[in-house]
């Protein structure tokens, strides 16, 4: 039901995940009516840490959020610190603490996903979000869209925003259906308690060690009670694509069995990871038909090599928010001028972690040794300029 500060077309949200929840929290508080159906019945993020830079932040920020979202976040005294496998030589490191704030305004943190997941939704009013809605089909209408849910209900809207995910149901609708790319490797995860942890993973770093065929990041996590643990090494499609999937300790360390030692202890000392293979989609034309666009991971998914993500998702939320709050009244002008700004960034980001994936993991030999004489050239943070100094409130006039 609307209430009387609601104005503007009718805004329906498939998806509520970081960037449909986000969406959701800055169209609210534009003043514009809002509904999110998420198919779970219960909001839950699975799978723990992600990397929050400072262009993740602003939003937040914006938002009124960022409090909440970073009450046990680890702010980042180094970032992006490249270890080689064998022997744990620095590759490169990003100084982090005095520069991030002086560059860009913001510090670089490590969340817990659930965290951000509970903060985005406090900005939400209950009566926004319906649990348990599973979409099965969109439907475009003369007068808008119609949304057709598994136990047989419908909503009618005037705008859906896709924010459903790598398997996007509204992007079949909005674009040509495509199955995502499947990369040829597998994410382990795993959460080290600090008390189990060696001291080296509890520095306030993103430490990345790259080596043959695979790369493993860790950082810590929740107020530094844990350290967060991702790894990524080849691995045949049939892996299940799932955060809930899971492998042993044994499958985990066999992949890094030759690895420095640092690496393998926070293996072993890991709970029992989770498994899930790895899938990106190339870039999209366009992601915007009639009354109908996309958002997060459904418009632009992209491998994590650059931890953006969710960034990206929380970027697009800010600017599609903006735009519809300056032209409600002209919704398809609105979503055109979203897509517009949004989709070249989501582009570059989308094809720059993909060609991570073989940088990342090139064979001892030339090659790796001129990437990381590279690595130990470039000065990372200023390198990322075009990537953390995006301001999405400030990004449409
Ligand atoms: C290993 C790994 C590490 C990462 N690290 C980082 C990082 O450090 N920093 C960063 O910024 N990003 C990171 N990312 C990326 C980030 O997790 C995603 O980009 C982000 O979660 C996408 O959010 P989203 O809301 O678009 O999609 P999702 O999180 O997938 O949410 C989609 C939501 O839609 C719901 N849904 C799906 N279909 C339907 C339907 N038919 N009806 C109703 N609801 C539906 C789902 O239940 C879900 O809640 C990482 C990703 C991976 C895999």
């Amino acid at each position: 039901m609307r209430n009387k500060q609601q104005a503007g077309p009718r805004i329906a949200i498939v998806g509520g995940g970081i960037g449909g929840m986000a969406a959701a929290a800055f169209l609210h508080r534009a003043g514009l009516d809002v509904t999110v159906h998420e198919q779970a019945a219960a909001l839950t993020e699975v799978g723990a840490g992600l990397v929050l830079a400072p262009n993740a932040v602003r939003p937040l920020r914006a938002l009124g959020v960022a409090e909440s979202a970073l009450r046990r976040a680890v702010p980042l005294d180094w970032g992006w610190e490249f270890r080689r496998w064998e022997d744990g030589t620095v590759l490169s490191a990003e100084r982090l603490d005095g520069v991030c704030e002086r560059l860009y305004g913001e510090r670089t943190y490590t969340a817990h996903r659930a965290h951000l997941l509970d903060a985005l939704r406090s900005a939400v009013p209950d009566g926004a979000v319906r649990l348990g809605a599973r979409c099965t089909s969109v439907e475009p209408r003369a007068d808008g869209v119609r949304l057709t849910f598994a136990d047989g209900t419908r909503a009618d809207a005037d705008l859906v925003i896709g924010a459903d995910g790598m398997h996007s149901l509204v992007r079949e609708t909005v674009a040509e259906p495509e199955r995502p790319r499947f990369s040829g490797l597998c994410a382990f995860r795993t959460v080290v308690p600090a008390a189990s942890a060696p001291e080296f993973a509890l520095r306030r770093a993103q430490t990345l060690w790259l080596g043959p065929g695979r790369h493993f990041v860790h950082y810590p996590i929740s107020a530094g009670a844990g350290v967060n643990v991702v790894a990524f090494a080849p691995a045949t499609d049939d892996t299940e694509e799932s955060w809930s999937a899971t492998a042993t300790v044994e499958e985990f360390h066999a992949e890094f069995a030759d690895w420095d030692d640092r690496v393998t202890t926070l293996i072993k000392s890991g709970s029992v990871p989770g498994r899930w293979a790895l899938y990106d989609r190339p870039p999209l034309p366009s992601w915007t038909r009639g009354r109908m666009t996309l958002l997060g991971d459904a418009a632009h998914a992209m491998f994590p090599f650059y931890g953006q993500g969710a960034a990206q998702a929380l970027e697009d939320a800010a600017v599609l928010a903006r735009c519809l709050a300056t032209d409600p009244d002209a919704p398809d002008r609105a979503l055109a001028r979203y897509e517009s700004e949004r989709l070249p960034r989501t582009t570059r980001l989308q094809q720059a972690s993909h060609a991570r994936a073989d940088a990342n993991h090139l064979p001892d030999g030339p090659e790796q040794r001129a990437r990381d004489a590279a690595l130990g050239d470039a000065d990372p943070l200023v390198g990322s300029g075009w990537i953390c100094g995006y301001d999405a409130s400030a990004a449409t006039a």
